[in-house]
């Protein structure tokens, strides 16, 4: 976990979710082979019912360690230090758009980008928040793989709102159940075959970290809207 706590400082999203990959394969791994044996047991005539018992008191304990991995993880994230400093939201947007034209050219995706005059003071870990941009931005080029390229948009704004600064990335891919518009923030909630389902998850503790608030709506016209708010410092 010092390596965890390491990686926390310095990562971009991609490492991060490598190594966070790493310490919960294990328990992942031992829970789909059990699975996988007592599907096999199932088939047989007349299943061991105490066979399955142990199998499924197995899967239940490994199911535990993937939790407690994650949860100190999430733990250790909000006790890390933060490297706080002052800066304006709009140029960490500007700075991650850059980081993102090359990925937008690759998968057709247009950043439209509505960046509001007024300075957008925080006092914030430039690092972390940076990798919540990038992974609502990513999570948006995700959603619209299977949208006609010449709507495949993702539109980021930012604006100040009284004393919060405000920022929404929006995509014009298919949005997101009703009903679930909460729990994609849930650690391991995915829809993607080779999901993870910690992006939002991280991205919300380090949101509430920084005392702001995280949320995700569909647009009227479709697509899903995430929305960040953070403190203004005056
Ligand atoms: P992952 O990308 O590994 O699935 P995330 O926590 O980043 O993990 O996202 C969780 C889930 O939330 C996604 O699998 C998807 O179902 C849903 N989701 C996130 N962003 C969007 C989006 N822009 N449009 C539609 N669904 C989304």
């Amino acid at each position: 976990m010092a390596e965890l706590a390491r990686v926390m400082r310095f990562s971009t999203a991609g490492e991060l979710t490598a190594s966070i990959a790493h310490e919960i394969n294990q328990p992942l791994g031992a829970i789909l082979t059990n699975a996988e044996t007592a599907k096999a047991i199932l088939k047989s005539p007349s299943p061991d019912i105490a066979e399955l018992n142990e199998i499924v008191d197995d899967i239940l304990k490994d199911d535990q360690r993937a939790n407690e991995v994650i949860r100190r993880m999430r733990s250790l994230l909000k006790k890390a230090p933060f490297e706080l400093k002052n800066f304006d939201l709009n140029d960490l947007v500007r700075e991650t758009l850059g980081v993102l034209s090359s990925l937008a050219v690759g998968r057709k995706v247009e950043l439209s980008s509505l960046i509001t005059q007024n300075a957008l003071p925080i006092l914030g870990d430039r690092i972390q928040l940076q990798q919540v941009i990038l992974n609502l931005v990513v999570n948006g080029i995700d959603a619209m793989r299977d949208t006609p390229s010449e709507n495949r948009i993702i539109s980021i704004r930012t604006s100040r709102v009284e004393n919060v600064a405000q920022l929404s990335v929006s995509d014009r891919g298919p949005g997101i159940p009703e009903d679930k518009l909460k729990e994609v923030f849930e650690p391991f909630f995915t829809s993607k075959a080779e999901g993870m389902g910690m992006g939002l998850s991280i991205a919300r503790t380090i949101i509430e970290a920084h005392h702001g608030l995280i949320s995700a709506k569909n647009r009227d016209h479709g697509g899903a809207s995430f929305r960040i708010r953070l403190p203004l410092v005056s």
